[in-house]
């Protein structure tokens, strides 16, 4: 029996853990956990989404493929037609979903590194290669290195994402402008966009100009400022020559009622999302303050709702697992280039950033 070559050597994707399993791990109870390591929104659903959620017409029905009624909620919320978009079980399940559609064996996608991880542990699940051209020290991309790997590679696609995790800068729109006239498809995620700007960052999205290029694909998800990375509902805007190969290629039932009901309620109540994402931008400001005064830390400015710090005079992994076991404070490590002498806190509640201090004056 053999399973497929490239799958024997593909590393394994390092996942973080929820409440219940860390729970168990050390011996404390979920209301004793801090979780600040997965970017996750610690105030959950909007009431009006669990009530939703308990009033479920038809969970014994198989969901609609097409996701109609959240297309259309979609569209009118993001300001393209429904024809542009698809939803996903995640903005994680549409990644997978380029990579199959586009990848022959041995074809590759361009990454630009410290990023999302999951953009080269895709594109080998896929038998591609992820070619990385890594981000200059203060994170920005390095332009003319990915002109030149797109000449050179001719990837297939090229990943950027934007806020960046894990440090949350934005790519400029002139970059992105660059970035758009090379001759590669461009997929765009932004996941946090909502918590980079105004108006859950409306206008700094580059979703409106999908129907217009040939070119751009824009990711989005509802896991960070809607509050439902548990239920897992993403979507993505992509050109119109590549829907119907899209269509074709998703599981027919990827999303399922419960995550769609979720999603539609959750856009029905935009405005009061917007206040929640609000207050965590108010809050990541003052994290970032108080952050800086760690005399060991030195976090990076963020559009988004975690930040990254470097750590000064103490080793990083041992600073998250004393974190963690000390003081029930999770917070996120990552053994990558770059980022070893790094760590990345999620913005949570007032009360997450003090229990976070308290444990780092402590330390
Ligand atoms: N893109 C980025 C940059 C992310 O950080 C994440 C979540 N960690 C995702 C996509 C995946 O989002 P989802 O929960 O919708 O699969």
């Amino acid at each position: 029996m053999q399973i497929r070559k490239h799958l024997e050597s593909l590393p394994a994707y390092t996942p973080i853990e929820p409440f219940e399993v860390l729970s168990a791990r050390i011996g404390r109870s979920p209301d004793q956990i801090v979780k600040l390591d997965a970017n996750e929104n610690p105030y959950g659903p909007l009431p009006a989404v669990r009530e939703a959620l308990g009033k479920l017409h038809f969970p014994h029905i198989y969901p609609d493929p097409e996701s109609r009624a959240l297309r259309k909620s979609l569209s009118a919320f993001t300001g393209i037609g429904a024809e542009y978009l698809l939803a996903g079980q995640g903005a994680d399940e549409l990644i997978d979903l380029l990579m199959r559609i586009f990848l022959e064996p041995e074809d590759c996608i361009l990454s630009c590194p410290p990023t999302f991880g999951m953009y080269p542990f895709d594109a080998e699940l896929n038998a591609g290669r992820c070619i990385e051209i890594p981000r200059k020290a203060d994170f920005s991309l390095d332009l003319e290195a990915i002109r030149k790997a797109v000449e050179e590679y001719q990837p297939k696609l090229l990943f950027v994402t934007s806020p960046n995790n894990p440090d949350g800068s934005l790519i400029p729109s002139d970059v992105m402008d660059e970035l758009l006239s090379l001759p590669t498809l461009v997929v765009l995620d932004e996941a946090y966009i909502e918590f980079a700007g105004e108006n859950l960052g409306t206008s700094l999205s580059r979703i409106r100009e999908v129907p217009e290029r040939e070119n751009l694909v824009v990711l989005r998800t509802f896991s960070k400022w809607a509050g439902l990375a548990g239920l897992r509902i993403g979507y993505g805007a992509f050109p119109l020559w590549l829907m119907s190969t899209l269509w074709k290629s998703k599981q027919p039932y990827n999303v399922n009622v419960a995550a769609s009901v979720a999603a539609q309620v959750s856009l029905e109540h935009a405005d009061e999302l917007k206040k929640v994402v609000e207050i965590l931008k108010t809050e990541r400001e003052r994290m970032y303050e108080e952050l800086h005064d760690i005399r060991y830390l030195k976090p990076y400015p963020t559009r988004s709702n975690f930040i990254l710090c470097q750590v000064i005079g103490k080793d990083a992994l041992q600073l998250k697992k004393d974190l963690a076991e000390k003081y029930g404070v999770f917070i996120r490590y990552f053994n990558k280039p770059r980022l070893r002498d790094h760590i990345r806190i999620s913005v949570g509640r007032p009360q997450d950033t003090d229990a976070l201090l308290e444990a780092l004056r402590n330390l």
